[in-house]
């Protein structure tokens, strides 16, 4: 028989939560949900009236530690998935999944670090799991967040990364299409300049995230290599086609 991760079954929505203007958080409970690693995703699977389906991957934003499974959906104006599951779906419905998938893309607090967290947009929710996991561990592992977002308002979980900011965890956001008056931030898209004043230097070692939009993805991927960071110690994980 298939591994249960690996067949699909209907989790219950029990809440959703709007973030920003344009993502929402939906909360499921799964029967037997074996629990996950921060940093994995489940597919999602729609099917239309006449059996036509759609498949799609999100991220587990919530921690293993949770009962509940999060999901952070980030809403594509022309998306075939993405605006049925933050217009539509509502709690007490039922929503097919298969997984939790993925083991590269995962962080355990036992792993250590220094921890380099890099995020473009929606791509903060696979590492929200593991601040939120990092958090419930009690770990002593010194995390650095970047956060890459279009503008204060779209900053994904944003009053959750205040709160959670401590010793142990330094949030660094900038902020790409506009800024708030008195901003102290970054105001441009992530570059190598920022990744050396931001990020651990290559002599400690860092273990490194890297999540969000393809051309996101790949700036920071290669910028961090050529800064001298160990390349098999760069993970990265790409969310979809477009720059945000
Ligand atoms: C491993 C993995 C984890 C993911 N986790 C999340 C998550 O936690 N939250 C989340 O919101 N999304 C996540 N995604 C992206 C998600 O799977 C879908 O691609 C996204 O929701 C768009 O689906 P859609 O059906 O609405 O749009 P589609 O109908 O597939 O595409 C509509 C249009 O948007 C473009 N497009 C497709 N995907 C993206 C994208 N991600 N960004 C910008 N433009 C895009 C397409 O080129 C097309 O023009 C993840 C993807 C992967 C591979």
């Amino acid at each position: 028989m298939a591994p249960r991760r690996l067949t699909w079954r209907v989790g219950e929505v029990v809440e959703t939560r709007p973030d920003t203007p344009r993502t929402k958080s939906l909360f499921l409970e799964v029967p037997d949900w074996e629990g996950h690693r921060a940093g994995q995703h489940v597919d999602v699977r729609l099917t239309a009236e006449d059996g036509y389906q759609a498949q799609r991957s999100y991220s587990i934003a919530s921690a293993p530690e949770s009962s509940r499974v999060e999901l952070l959906v980030e809403r594509l104006e022309d998306g075939e998935v993405s605006p049925y599951l933050t217009d539509e779906i509502r709690p007490g419905d039922g929503l097919e999944l298969r997984g939790p998938v993925g083991g590269w893309f995962a962080w355990e607090a036992s792993e250590g670090g220094p921890l380099l967290l890099v995020a473009g947009g929606s791509g903060i929710a696979p590492l929200m799991a593991m601040i939120r996991h990092h958090r419930a561990a009690e770990s002593p592992t010194p995390v650095r967040l970047l956060l890459s977002s279009r503008s204060y308002e779209e900053i994904i979980f944003r009053e959750e990364l205040e709160d959670l900011a401590a010793e142990t965890l330094q949030i660094t956001h900038t902020l790409t299409r506009s800024t708030p008056p008195g901003w102290k931030g970054y105001d441009r898209r992530i570059d190598e300049q920022m990744l050396t004043e931001f990020a651990f230097s290559p002599e400690e070692h860092p273990l490194a995230f890297v999540c969000g939009p393809t051309p996101l993805v790949e700036t920071v991927g290669t910028a961090l290599v050529e800064l001298g960071h160990d390349p098999t110690r760069v993970k990265t994980e790409r969310f979809g086609p477009t720059g945000g």
